[in-house]
């Protein structure tokens, strides 16, 4: 069953910047196509924003600055409240502009997207007041104390795959601590945060406060990441993006959170509980047709169990649900756009180069009726690959992943850590000290045993290696967003 279209969908939208509490049209008046991944039609127009549309939000965040770092915690934390509330009474309709956007499962955007969009504002408006800084005393001579002031006005980049969610996860935080905010969505999934943006005017978030500008990395990010007055960027994308921003940003003084690419590994030994470790590695690796920066794509399993398992997760994975993403029965949509598409059937393509044998999937799903020009690839599961090649090191970010043997928890460890990446890793065992031995030794951000994609928002967030700089989350992000200045008094 296919859900009801919005109005936006029959309609052809312009969508709008926010700047200065108002929605705008881009001052050069250009716009991109933005494009609906399940049929491959344009459904409305983006704002392609250059430096003239960054100068007017940089005006209007310099002017709220000082009133919102001077606005009580609480004040801040009702507002932002109000706004989470908001996206609560609106989930429905945000859930299907994601759906549409993306080309993810609308019950997914609805249980997992908009669900945290909302649990994430809500949960940085009273983390902000909890919020506590440290004092130091020196014995009898002094004592220290450490004042944490917001920065300013910063910049935060997000990218298309969790579009409201990581959106949401960096401006929560930041808005939370007083700072003012120029921010950027991925011009590839623009529609939540321009209808995102409508609930800011709603909540009466103060004008100026956040600034939201569409458009492309190079006619709008880098501007924005290099502009003078921003002092701080959270960014979130690509690991080569991520290179770039370092450079261009380099000698500027500014702070940078960086949260990047993953080539994450599941490491399954023979003493897990069998079919609940089936159940979640095909939804690690298959969530949101596979690009989730967490998705297990790296799937090694203890030699004893090899076949038995493989036979399971194949047929686990065959049986996936691929369809409309506006049906409410859809497990796998479409992936986010043709050049995405392209790029994972290239790395199918590559793997069976390289000596892969492809177990379930491996092809372009063609459907029928509304979207028979959509970008659908089936859940792909490859074996019989080196952990050396380049399909085992370069992150595909689809919903492609690869099995491999192993014989002891050394080489299972040293098979998990073999990439650039470390991000995230996921360890099935009952073996209590064999699971804390690998998560102590394994390089990644985040360790799930037994579990994937399990959080808590207080617990730090993001990568080691190329996988990030610096954590999100919790007081990290709260860190992250403020300047410490300590105070020493002397008795
Ligand atoms: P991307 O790097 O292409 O783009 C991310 C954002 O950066 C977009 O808004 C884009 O417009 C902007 N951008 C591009 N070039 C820029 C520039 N020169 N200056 C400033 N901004 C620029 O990434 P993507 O394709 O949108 O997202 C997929 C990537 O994001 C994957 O690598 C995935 O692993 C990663 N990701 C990481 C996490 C994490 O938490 N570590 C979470 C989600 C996605």
């Amino acid at each position: 069953m296919v859900v009801e279209l919005p109005v936006y969908k029959i309609i052809m939208q312009k969508i709008k910047n926010y700047i200065n509490g108002e929605l705008i049209i881009p001052q050069a008046g250009k716009y991109l196509d933005n494009i609906e991944p399940a049929t491959g039609e344009v459904y409305s127009l983006i704002p392609d924003s250059d430096e003239s549309d960054l100068a007017l939000a940089v005006i209007a965040a310099e002017n709220a600055k000082s009133t919102w770092a001077n606005t009580s915690t609480e004040q801040r934390a009702q507002v932002l409240c109000k706004l989470a509330d908001l996206i609560d009474s609106h989930a429905d309709r945000l859930a299907l502009a994601e759906a549409i956007d993306n080309g993810k499962p609308v019950t997914l955007a609805k249980d997992v997207d908009i669900y945290r969009a909302a649990a994430n504002i809500r949960f940085f408006a009273h983390a902000g007041t909890q919020f506590a800084s440290e004092s130091h005393a020196m014995e009898d001579v002094a004592i220290n104390y450490t004042l944490r002031d917001p920065i300013g006005i910063v910049g935060c980049i997000s990218p298309w795959n969790l579009p409201l969610y990581l959106f949401t996860w960096k401006i929560a935080p930041a808005l939370a601590a007083g700072n003012v905010v120029i921010a950027k969505p991925s011009e590839v999934t623009p529609m939540t945060s321009y209808l995102f943006s409508q609930l800011c005017i709603e909540a009466g978030l103060p004008q100026g406060v956040l600034n939201i500008l569409h458009g492309t990395g190079p006619n709008i990010g880098s501007p924005l990441v290099v502009h003078p007055k921003v002092k701080a960027i959270s960014f979130t994308g690509g690991t080569a993006t991520g290179a770039h921003i370092t450079r261009a940003t380099a000698g500027l003084f500014k702070k940078l959170s960086l949260e990047l690419g993953g080539k994450n590994p599941t490491v399954v030994f023979a003493d897990c509980d069998f079919e609940d470790t089936v159940t979640t590695v095909v939804r690690a690796a298959f969530a949101n047709q596979g690009q989730i920066c967490l998705c297990g794509s790296r799937i090694y399993i203890e030699r004893s169990i090899y076949k038995r398992f493989k036979q399971a997760f194949v047929t686990r994975v065959a049986q996936i649900q691929i369809g409309d993403p506006l049906a409410k029965e859809t497990q796998h949509g479409a992936l986010v756009s043709k050049d995405h598409m392209k790029k994972v059937l290239s790395y199918i393509e590559l793997a069976q180069n390289e000596g892969g044998i492809i177990l379930t999937g491996g092809k372009q799903r063609q459907l029928t009726g509304r979207c028979e020009k959509g970008y659908f690839v089936e859940p792909t599961v490859i074996e019989n690959l080196d952990n050396n090649c380049r399909t085992n090191q370069e992150e595909i970010f689809g919903p492609v992943c690869t099995i491999m043997p192993f014989d002891n928890d050394a080489q299972a460890l040293a098979l998990a850590n073999g990439t650039q990446y470390g991000l995230a890793a996921s360890i099935w065992t009952n073996d209590l000290k064999r699971a804390h031995r690998m998560a102590k030794n394994i390089e990644a951000g985040i360790v799930w045993i037994n579990c994937w994609l399990l959080r808590d928002l207080r617990t730090p967030f993001g990568g080691v290696k190329s996988s990030g700089v610096r954590r999100e989350g919790g007081l990290e992000a709260l860190r992250f967003f403020t300047e410490p200045k300590n105070v020493c008094i002397k008795y």
